[in-house]
């Protein structure tokens, strides 16, 4: 078989074919050319088989990439779903009335400042210390004479809350919110002081089932099954 027999019989690439023909063309045998070929095409297969794998690794790169993106941005919309709900979460929870504080005379306590039993929890606190609504709700009184409940309270606020409870806050050196305002848990409402029947600075605080002097609940017990850790 001739070297030209050899290339019209070849069913090989182009490839091939042109490798055979530079191997005639350098005067090579065409059992030689053979040789050539085959490693034209081994060059080839090599080529392609790399082509294929880049192509491969891009697609995968892409498939990652859409993967990732998506990944991200249910990622993302997880994080807003949790921010949303920490922060109904938040507005939901009841905090203290005071962030630093050492506790006073405690709720029903007879003593001799008091007419009656103590009917809230005091918070030991510097005059000026900054006094926050433990729950939102809407302010029902605020101003000196308790806001209307009594000297003894001094400077006072009241506020009503969404479960129907009430909670005050007294002996208030200053008063930050007007009646019919609303507050959020937490809210600066006013700073404690020493005003009305007080032997010292301190904030006196009670949770009340109505607006007025005389429905008051023992307080922490309150705000501890609310979740505040008073
Ligand atoms: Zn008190």
């Amino acid at each position: 078989m001739s070297k030209f027999t050899a290339i019209r019989n070849s069913k090989k690439t182009v490839l091939r074919n042109r490798a055979a023909v530079v191997a005639a063309g350098i005067g090579v045998t065409a059992a030689l050319g053979a040789g050539v070929a085959t490693a034209a095409d081994g060059g080839l297969l090599g080529l392609t088989s790399g082509v294929g794998k880049t192509v491969s690794a891009q697609a995968d790169a892409q498939a990652k990439a859409v993967a990732d993106a998506k990944a991200a941005k249910v990622a993302k919309a997880a994080k807003a779903a949790k921010a949303k709900k920490d922060a109904a979460k938040k507005a939901n929870a009841w905090g203290k009335p005071v962030d630093k504080y050492t506790l006073g005379s405690t709720f029903g306590l007879a003593g001799s400042h008091w007419s009656h039993n103590h009917s809230g929890q005091d918070f030991v606190v510097p005059t000026g210390t900054a006094v926050k609504s433990v729950h939102k709700g809407t302010v029902v009184k605020a101003g000196p004479w308790g806001g209307g409940d009594g000297p003894a309270y001094g400077n006072a606020i009241v506020v009503r809350h969404d479960n129907g409870m009430y909670t005050q806050y007294a002996h208030l050196s200053q008063i930050k919110v007007q009646p019919g305002q609303r507050v959020g848990t937490g809210q600066l409402i006013g700073l404690s002081g020493s005003t009305g029947n007080s032997t010292g600075p301190h904030l006196h605080f009670e949770v009340r089932t109505g607006p007025n002097y005389g429905t008051g609940i023992e307080p922490t017990g309150f705000l501890r099954a609310h979740g505040a850790s008073v």
